[in-house]
């Protein structure tokens, strides 16, 4: 019987964590997994960013022993630079993605953000440092305001209209009856992918991270709407230092760098321009996306 209650205990120790605001909405995804694997070093002190400098060092990872997700990833990402990572399926994204919010610790290689490793920070001040906008956000059943202040404790009207503002999802909240008090979720009003995608991208600007983990939507929202969402990103990604995990190549063309990566290691890294000039894995996953692209876009 025990076993029977052991997820539950889990899910209320989740819940009461949410309720308390001592993470941020992103670490939602797979914090079932790995509620509690990932402990402070004895006297660990806060993180200080001061550029906002990412470096993989020969990183390596696994979530069973014996098997290798990551086999050493190196990987310089300068401060205010937006990297995407690419690749097929299984390959490792989102995987690099959770390593920086240190979901897991390393296997072997090192992390760090401005010279401090990440795992000698307190887990505190590495989460406040940086945004998740995720593939689904998880939407309380609450108003909208509350939904998007959940981004910052103490957040004023004005700074949650301006966040709207910014995630381009303020006029449509100005059209609903209650306007920011208007209830959303399973009883109230139902939303969209692409403006529950706005909704965190509005947590993410009242947060205001020096770094960001854009976790690209699997499911493909239609072309008007994801040349909307990418416009207000870009916009976002703006002085941050960027890491996009990304499905859709069309969304990454304008990044500083482009990492392939597959099966676990990098395979090619450059421009749009200088991949496709290589002929190599993205090209290929260019040219079949953009056949993709154009027979979705007949059909629309
Ligand atoms: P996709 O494009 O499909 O999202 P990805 O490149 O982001 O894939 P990851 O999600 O990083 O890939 O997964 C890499 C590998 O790690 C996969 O083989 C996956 O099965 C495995 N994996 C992911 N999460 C876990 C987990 N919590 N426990 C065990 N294995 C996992």
């Amino acid at each position: 019987l025990s076993q029977l209650f052991r997820p539950l205990d889990l899910l209320g120790m989740v819940y009461r964590t949410i309720r308390q605001g001592v993470i941020d909405m992103g670490a939602m995804f797979d914090l079932v997994d790995t509620a509690a694997e990932v402990v402070d070093a004895p006297g660990a002190q806060p993180l200080h960013v001061t550029a906002g400098h990412l470096r993989f060092e020969n990183v390596r990872f696994g979530y069973d022993p014996g098997r290798d997700i990551l086999k050493g990833i190196d990987l310089d990402v300068p401060p205010g630079a937006t990297v995407a990572v690419v690749g097929p399926s299984g390959a490792g994204k989102s995987t690099l993605a959770r390593l920086l919010y240190r979901f897991y610790d390393l296997t072997g290689g090192r992390l760090t953000i401005d010279g401090q490793d990440i795992a000698e920070v307190t887990q505190a001040s590495l989460r406040a440092a940086i945004g998740i906008v995720p593939q689904d956000t998880v939407l309380f059943n609450d108003t909208i305001g509350y939904n998007i202040a959940y981004g910052r404790e103490g957040a004023t009207e004005a700074e949650i209209e301006a966040a709207a503002r910014g995630a381009a999802i303020a006029g449509f909240i100005e059209h609903q009856p209650e306007r920011y008090a208007t209830r959303v979720g399973e009883r109230g009003l139902k939303l969209s992918g692409g403006e529950k995608q706005r909704v965190a991208i509005a947590r993410t600007l009242l947060k205001n991270p020096p770094i960001l983990i854009l976790d690209e939507a699997t499911s493909a929202l239609d072309s008007r709407t994801e040349a909307e969402i990418m416009a207000t990103l870009e916009a976002i990604e703006r002085g941050r230092t960027t890491i996009i995990i990304a499905h859709r190549l069309s969304t990454v063309v304008h990044a500083d760098k482009i990492v392939v990566l597959e099966a676990g290691q990098i395979v090619e890294q450059g421009s749009h321009a200088q991949l496709l000039a290589r002929n190599g894995l993205y090209a290929e996953m260019w040219a079949r996306q953009a056949k993709e692209r154009e027979e979705a876009l007949a059909a629309e």
